[in-house]
Order: structure tokens, then sequence, then C-alpha cells
């Protein structure tokens, strides 16, 4: 079990695409031990090996994945913070990863995270009963975006305007909690009421894709499930508070120097790149022993997660790249970032 806190870094190498196939395009990354792999560069002249949380190679599955990440999830039930982010470049594999892919088809983690918690709250709630005790619990989940640095919700029916984070002390608890203002949030009483949720929300998001050529690489999308489980006996009550992040990043990929890009799209890359590294510093920053600062602030991505990132939490963050030469200097910038979120 990954200690609370701990961020876990998991790879996971795509097969080629039928594009990439079709133009003979050659395999350079591969995984070569359980939590080893080996790439090319472009130049073909260094051979990167690199030890990672985990490895996965190009006939991992689905459940696979989940797998090897679900350390990060079974603590939700028992109060303990989970996150876990998909990061590469466009094309390689995030959202196959996260969601599932082909239209409807939601076999990624979300569903199997989502499943496993409910059995969790379930299976918790019945041991009190049969101990004598009165037990309940409560899910409530949202789903927003963030597109150039505003937040959308991607559930309120409606084109919404961008959100404000803000801050509270909860009651119960008196901790200080980081929420966001008008966002809507549905009470779920099992894994269909999520993926009810789930295809009304990437509807949404797909809607605007045609809008403005596919937003949704250009945007990080965050579900969470906020928890409540609550157990009283004679003489005591206990509650339990987490939630569950995933998101969903915005494609990683470098400004092209080639190509020249209207005023929008460079403003866009420049946030996500600027959001991506703040991510990366927060992590390197909760890694350190002394851990002066946390740059929380310095994104809307950091800001939102700021209490499920440091703290009483575990997380995940899994690397997807493709296989091929063609991607290889992609693969090598998402490696980095790989190396400085595992140093934890
Ligand atoms: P991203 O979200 O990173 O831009 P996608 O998840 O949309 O990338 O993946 C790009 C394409 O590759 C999709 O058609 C997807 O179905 C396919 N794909 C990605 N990862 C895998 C995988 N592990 N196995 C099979 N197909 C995959
Ligand atoms: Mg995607």
């Amino acid at each position: 079990m990954p200690k609370a806190e701990a961020i876990q870094v998991t790879i996971r190498i795509r097969p080629p695409s039928a594009a990439e196939s079709a133009i003979g395009d050659s395999t350079v990354c591969h995984q070569i031990r359980d939590n080893t792999l080996s790439l090319e560069t472009a130049d073909g002249k260094a051979n990167i090996e690199c030890a990672y949380g985990a490895v996965l190679g190009q006939e991992a599955g689905q459940e696979d994945v989940f797998e090897a990440i679900k350390g990060t999830i079974v603590g939700v039930a028992e109060g303990i913070n989970g996150c876990i982010f998909t990061y590469g470049q466009t094309g390689a594999g995030k959202t196959h990863t996260m969601l599932g892919s082909s239209p409807g088809n939601f076999d990624g983690i979300t569903v199997r995270a989502v499943r496993r918690l409910f059995e969790d709250l379930h299976r918790n709630k019945t041991e009190q009963q049969k101990g004598g005790e009165e037990s309940r619990f409560q899910v409530h989940c949202s789903f927003l975006q963030i597109y150039n640095e505003k937040l959308q919700d991607l559930l309120s029916g409606a084109e919404s305007g961008n959100l404000n984070i803000r801050e509270h002390k909860n009651s119960k608890t008196k901790k200080a909690e980081v929420f966001v203002s008008g966002l809507s949030e549905y009470r779920v009483t099992g894994v269909e009421d999520v993926l009810t949720l789930l295809s009304a929300g990437t509807r949404a998001r797909e809607v605007r894709a045609t809008d403005m050529n596919d937003i949704s690489s250009r945007s990080h999308a965050v579900l969470q499930l906020s928890v409540e489980a609550e157990s009283m006996g004679e003489d005591f009550s206990v509650l339990k508070r987490a939630k569950l992040s995933l998101v969903d990043l915005a494609g990683s990929e470098k400004m092209s120097t080639k190509s020249v890009l209207g005023k929008e799209h460079s403003k866009e890359l420049t946030s996500i790149n600027s959001s991506l590294s703040a991510l990366g510093n927060v992590m390197s920053a909760l890694g350190e022993k002394s851990r002066k600062h946390v740059p929380y602030r310095d994104s809307k991505l950091t800001r939102l997660l700021q209490d499920s990132l440091g703290g009483n939490t575990r997380t995940s963050v899994i690397c997807c790249v493709s296989p091929c030469q063609s991607a290889a200097e992609e693969t090598k910038s998402t490696l980095k970032f790989a190396d400085r979120a595992r140093r934890v």
C-alpha cells in the first residue's frame, strides 16, 4: 500500500496507431522490465533507461492499469484522498486510459475506480451495521474542465461561464477546504449514476470541441467524487470525508516552432504549458523534505486540487506515451515529467 502523500508514477506505452503503422514508423520505446523501459531518441544515439513505479507495455489492458494504480483508490472510503492524473502528448492515450475509447465505452480507470469505491463503502457499512452501529454514506459528483485558465461546469446543462475557486472552513472537520462556487454537484448512489453524468459531461466537452477545434485535448477535465461516511455507536461517532479526483490533463506537446500559430492557439498552449509546469512544481515541492513552499496558487489546476494533492492524499500519475520514433522527443519530455513527479 502506498503511504499517504506518496506519488506513484506509472508509464503506459500504447500500441502503434493505424497511422503510425501505415507509415512504417519504427518502435523506439519498449518496456523491458516491470518497472523499466528503454527509449531510443530520434537521433538514434541515446538509449535512455529509467526506472519507474510501474511500466505497462503495449499488451497491457485496462484492468492491468487499474491493478497498477488501485492503491490510490482504496483509501478513499477510509477518508484518504485519491488523485489520479493522465499526462502525455495528444494522441498518447490519456483519455483512453482515464475514461475509455469509442463513444459510450467507458471501460477506463474511472468506472473501475468508482465501482471499487462503492464496493468499499457498502462493505464498510455492512460491517458497521453488523457491529450494531448506525452507518451511512453519501457521494457527490462534479465534472468540470479548465480551458485557458477558466473553469467551466460540464454538468450544468448550459454554457457555463468562468467559475471561481473559493476556500471555506468545514464546520464539521474545522479544516480549510477548496470549493468551486456555483459548480453543479449531483448525489450519486452507484456506478450507473456516474456513467450517466460522464456521458453528459463528455458530450458537453465534445460539442465545444467541434465549435473551436478540439478543445478537449487542450483542456484539463476534472471529475471529482466527494465522499462522506458516518458511523455512530452508543457513545461515539466517526465521520470520514475524502475526495477522489480523476484528471484527464491537456496534451503536453510543446509549441511547434515550425508552424505559425494564431494568437488564440498560442495563448492556449502557453496556458497549458504553464499549468502543467505548475503541476510539476507542486509535485516536486511535495517531495522535498523541508517543503518550505508549495506553489499551489500558480495555476487553477493546482489551486483546485490544493486540498487533495498534499497532506492526506495518495496520488498516481499515469504517463501515456506512443511507442514510435516520430513521437520520441515528446516521449522524452513526458518521461522528464515522470521523473520529477516520482521523486517523493
Ligand atoms: P489522448 O487523450 O492522449 O489525446 P486518446 O486516449 O484519445 O489520446 O488516444 C488516441 C487514440 O489511440 C484513440 O483512438 C485511442 O482509442 C487509441 N489508444 C490509446 N491508447 C490505447 C491503448 N492502450 N490500446 C489501444 N488503443 C489505444
Ligand atoms: Mg484526450
